[in-house]
């Protein structure tokens, strides 16, 4: 019995396979690496020494995905494929309701069709919108998406409690990523986003590597210690591991359940600047920087109460901010051109 892992090739996903398998369990990675490339995948395959069964295909495909599930028996999927970019989202808000949301309908139907009922869905904090506290608990509000990526989280979400409401026998654990970084500590797998990245990290380490000038600190006036947006940065190692207790949880209940919803985060929030100096830190690296104005969406702090999932899941986040930085600059620093070596 094997999992299917859409969206396998990404950053996420590549790293999950490396916990999947240290828990012994079998996968098979579908992605149509339109946001990455199967080097990813090779890579991996060396450091757990074993192959990888790829398909590539797309989880709008229902034919390509029905003839996967009948080529191989997949008792359950960790569903990371989706488009991920806030800006190319509002230029692009029907491709990232198409790719996502009718993605991920047609990935359920072709479950459904194979009594394949159990998954664990990548959700994001961004759910959350501009909550009116911090820290976050999985009972706030959520819907108030300032951007269509966003917005096809919620509806995501939406649509996976209305099929378990439709059929109890779906079992379904949705996590909901704070902020993603760092890399694994092989240095030899890490994010890898195309042209001019988005996020914070990965512009910090193109800066101390040089492919970039300077950092743009997106407002320097929020109602925080210094100023600079406050986020939960967690390492992805522990978010790939919060995914294997995702499926240990769904495997272990041999009752039907309601959809579990679930922060992954460490709880601790840091500032812009205090990511900066922390990266010049592990790195030995100067990474100039200007304040410049906010930018628009942005929200002043975003931090979890992971509470819950060390209660129901067994899970926290235990790398520190210095490891995070270590890793992205062991990758960064390894791979100044990522995957295109
Ligand atoms: P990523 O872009 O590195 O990985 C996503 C993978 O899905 C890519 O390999 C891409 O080729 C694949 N994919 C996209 N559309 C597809 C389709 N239609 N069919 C098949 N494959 C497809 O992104 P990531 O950072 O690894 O994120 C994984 C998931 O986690 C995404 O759903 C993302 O929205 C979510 N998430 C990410 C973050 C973050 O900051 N990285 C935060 C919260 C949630
Ligand atoms: N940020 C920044 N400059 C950048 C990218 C991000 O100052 O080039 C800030 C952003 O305003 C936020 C934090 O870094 O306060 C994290 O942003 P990111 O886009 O990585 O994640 P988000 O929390 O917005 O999803």
């Amino acid at each position: 019995m094997k999992i299917l892992i859409t969206g396998g090739a990404g950053y996420i996903g590549s790293h999950t396979l490396i916990e999947l398998n240290k828990a012994g369990y079998d996968f098979i990675v579908y992605d149509n690496l339109s946001n990455s490339t199967d080097e990813s995948l090779k890579r991996v395959e060396k450091i757990i020494n074993k192959s990888i069964i790829f398909e590539k295909g797309d989880i709008r495909d229902k034919d390509a995905l029905q003839a996967v599930f009948k080529k191989y028996e997949i008792e359950s999927v960790i569903h990371f494929a989706g488009l991920k970019a806030v800006g190319e989202s509002v230029a692009k808000p029907l491709e990232y309701y198409d790719n996502n949301v009718v993605g991920t309908i047609r990935l359920l139907e072709v479950m459904k069709e194979n009594n394949c009922k159990k998954i664990v869905f990548s959700s994001s904090a961004t759910v959350y919108g501009d909550p009116a506290t911090t820290p976050i608990k999985e009972n706030f509000p959520v819907g108030g998406t300032t951007n269509p990526y966003g917005t096809s989280k919620y509806m995501i979400e939406r649509i996976l409690e209305d099929v378990q409401i439709g059929d109890n026998e779906f079992k379904i654990v949705i996590l909901r990523y704070f902020n993603p970084v760092g890399a694994h500590e092989s240095g030899t797998i890490g994010e890898d986003p195309n042209g001019i990245p988005n996020n914070l990290m990965p512009f910090i380490s193109q800066t101390a590597v040089g492919k970039r000038e300077f950092l743009s600190v997106f407002g320097g006036d929020y109602d925080t210690a210094d100023g600079t947006g406050v986020r939960d940065y967690i390492h992805v190692v522990d978010l790939a591991d919060g995914h294997v207790k995702a499926i240990n949880y769904i495997n272990a209940q041999t009752q039907n359940m309601e959809p579990l919803i679930v922060n992954l985060g460490t709880g601790n929030g840091y500032s812009v600047i205090d990511m900066v100096k922390a990266f010049e830190k592990a790195s030995g690296k100067k990474v100039a920087y200007k304040i410049v104005d906010r930018r628009p969406g942005d929200i002043a702090k975003c931090f979890a109460d992971p509470s819950f999932a060390k209660e129901v899941l067994g899970w926290e986040a235990n790398r520190t901010i210095e490891q995070m930085c270590k890793d992205s600059w062991n990758w960064q620093s390894n791979n100044p051109n990522g995957y295109k070596n």
